[in-house]
């Protein structure tokens, strides 16, 4: 490796690791960065977090030219890409992220996918194309509806390329923005997030006495005061009410959201949901409970949907996952081995 191929792996480590640290950029282990050098990509490995990327390895090299031909192909490999990694230059035991394919099609030598809260407040609309055209105005930008991220997000990608698009707005999903420098995508990235700023509302006051009632074993109240607006602001609370935004809710938080019902408690709620325990569960107009088992990737997708719906207003047309879409998620196994990652560092 040359001095200047050092420099930039440096740089992109550290744009990396700075997107990973802001909340409002990348929660948990989600989203994921690229550079492509002599036909091999180093890309983000599934279940590690940007924010530790200059403590830890983080990037998986893949051969470009095969995960491409592997698309064309219509290779089920492509599914995890786990094939095409280049163990030769690697000794990291882990698969490339399951977005690998997203980042192999763009032609762009860096690639960055954030979750950006300001673009997911966008993307989680039903007329979010239409919305964004004034602000993204002048921008090589397209719009890619929402499909599973894996091989057929790749390849829905490609088909809406033209020549220099370099911001892709993922429906229901999230941002992606590419440049020939690390610098270029940084910057690309910032400026999407500058023009789709929304400021959030305020959160009205948290009702302890409400939540130590509906606390129960294995509950506790959230100690970040900014989460409890996600059932205390009644806009948020409608809007994460009517089901999964985006696919890392559903990963590390399950389906939609349990909400207790008048002297509920929460474990009740959840069983009421058909399920055992939950993460999260909203105490409308009090706040909400976190379970003890609660992961680092759920807290931070807690925080993430406090940020996201207190960017919505009333009449926004907010349009969740389907059934089926969160159903696809659960069963995959690409997102199980993530999952059983953020299970082992909790
Ligand atoms: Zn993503």
């Amino acid at each position: 490796m040359t001095g200047a191929d050092e420099t930039e792996m440096c740089d992109l480590l550290e744009l990396a690791a700075r997107l990973g640290r802001d909340p409002l950029v990348i929660q948990g282990p989600g989203g994921n960065i690229s550079l492509k050098r002599d036909g091999v990509m180093w890309v983000k490995a599934s279940g590690t977090w940007m924010a530790e990327a200059t403590e830890r390895s983080i990037l998986i090299p893949v051969d470009i030219a095969a995960v491409l031909a592997g698309l064309a192909a219509g290779d089920p490999a492509c599914e995890t890409c786990n094939a095409f990694v280049r163990r030769d230059l690697s000794e990291l035991p882990l698969r490339p992220s399951i977005e690998t394919t997203l980042h192999a099609v763009m032609p762009q030598r860096v690639v960055v996918h954030v979750h950006c809260v300001e673009t997911i407040s966008f993307a989680c609309l039903s007329d979010a194309v239409e919305r964004l055209a004034a602000p993204l105005s002048g921008l090589s930008w397209t719009f890619v509806p929402y499909i599973r991220p894996g091989a057929s997000l790749g390849r829905s990608i490609a088909d809406h390329l033209a020549a220099g698009t370099d911001v892709v707005i993922l429906g229901k999903h999230g941002l992606v923005v590419a440049g020939d420098s690390v610098l270029q995508a940084d910057q690309l990235r910032t400026e999407v997030s500058r023009r789709l700023a929304r400021s959030g509302r305020a959160a009205p006051m948290v009702d302890r006495a409400a939540l130590e009632g509906a606390r129960g074993d294995g509950y506790s109240i959230a100690e970040d005061d900014r989460w409890h607006a996600i059932a205390t602001d009644p806009i948020s609370l409608a809007a994460a009410r009517r089901g999964s935004l985006y696919p890392d809710h559903v990963v590390f938080l399950g389906p939609g959201l349990v909400t207790t019902e008048a002297g509920e408690r929460a474990s009740d709620a959840a069983r009421r949901h058909g399920r055992a325990a939950v993460p999260l569960v909203a105490v409308p107009g009090a706040g909400v409970l976190l379970h003890e088992a609660a992961t680092p990737g759920a807290r931070a997708l807690i925080r993430c949907l406090a940020d996201v719906t207190s960017r919505l207003s009333g009449d926004d047309p907010v349009e969740p996952l389907s059934p089926e879409e969160e159903a696809q998620l659960l069963d995959w196994d690409a997102e199980k081995y993530r999952q059983s990652l953020d299970a082992r560092i909790s």
